[in-house]
């Protein structure tokens, strides 16, 4: 088949087509399925728009793309959002300067060895932890602690196609959320949490046989991340912080098989 075809993506990096595949997949799939848009969940397309508009390190085009739908979304005040309108407002514009967000979706970092493993849940999962070390990074540590963190709580409880997952995800989100105080510590509970749910999921049914659920970053990717004290395992959170912030940098984006 077609995946086996291709070469082994590199685990150390992570993939524009991905990003990409998986923000089409949220706008344009996902928002575009119920027929019409209000209330909180049309205030979660908002705040997931906008937050991707500040802090996403998309390509010129796709910067473009998100920005001027933020500001389209931005004007809408109408209380509804027809699902025709939006349709129209996620399309690309071959205005100057372009707006592009690519319309075809590639696994690359995210391709499982069916097609039913892995894609889109990783891609969702990648945004979010980039978005977080973005803002992170791009401003004063104690304020708006929470703005990625609930950016993706309303947008998982209100779009993401697996409800279950969105079901355990609020839950986590419920019990321990507030308690982030900078944006440091989001980074740091996203990750922590995450692998809550790859610990949850080990040896299930939805596991890819080839990509076994780890407590992550593994050994060999972050050898400094992990300590033992009197025979047992513990983060050196200090040094898995600075592994994300490298890990999720734009430094680190690769654009093989992007379009
Ligand atoms: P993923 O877990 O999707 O991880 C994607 C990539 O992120 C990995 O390849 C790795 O590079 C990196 N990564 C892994 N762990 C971490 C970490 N701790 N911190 C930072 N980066 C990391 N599936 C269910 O069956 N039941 C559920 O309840 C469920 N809940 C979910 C909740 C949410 C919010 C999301 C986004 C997904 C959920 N899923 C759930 C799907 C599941 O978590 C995986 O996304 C899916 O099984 C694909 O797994 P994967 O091997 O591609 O790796």
């Amino acid at each position: 088949t077609r995946a086996l075809q291709l070469a082994p993506a590199d685990r150390s990096k992570v993939y524009v087509a991905d990003l990409e595949s998986a923000v089409h997949y949220t706008l344009r799939m996902e928002a575009g399925r119920p027929a019409v848009l209000a209330g909180a969940q049309l205030a979660a397309l908002k705040c997931y728009v906008a937050t991707l508009a500040k802090y996403f390190p998309g390509r010129p085009s796709v910067q473009t793309f998100l920005q001027s739908l933020d500001s389209w979304l931005r004007n809408w005040t109408e209380p509804e959002l027809p699902r025709s309108a939006l349709k129209e407002a996620v399309k690309n514009k071959d205005a100057s300067p372009a707006a592009v967000l690519p319309t075809n979706i590639t696994w690359v970092g995210c391709r499982g060895s069916e097609p039913h493993f892995r894609g889109y849940p990783c891609g969702l999962w990648t945004i979010f932890h980039l978005l977080t070390v973005q803002a992170a990074q791009g401003g004063p540590d104690q304020e708006l602690p929470l703005e990625v963190l609930n950016t993706m709580r309303c947008y998982v409880k209100h779009f993401f196609g697996c409800q279950e997952c969105a079901q355990h995800f609020e839950a986590m989100a419920a019990k321990s959320m507030d308690q982030v105080k900078s944006r440091n510590e989001a980074v740091l509970w996203l990750w922590s949490h995450h692998n809550e749910v790859n610990a949850r999921l080990a040896g299930g049914d939805t596991e890819d046989p080839q990509f076994p659920k780890l407590q992550w970053p593994p050994p060999d990717m972050c050898p400094q991340c992990h300590r033992e004290e009197r025979g047992v395992h513990t983060w050196d959170e200090a040094a898995v912080l600075s592994f994300l912030k490298e890990h999720f940098s734009p430094g680190n984006l690769c654009l093989d098989h992007a379009v």
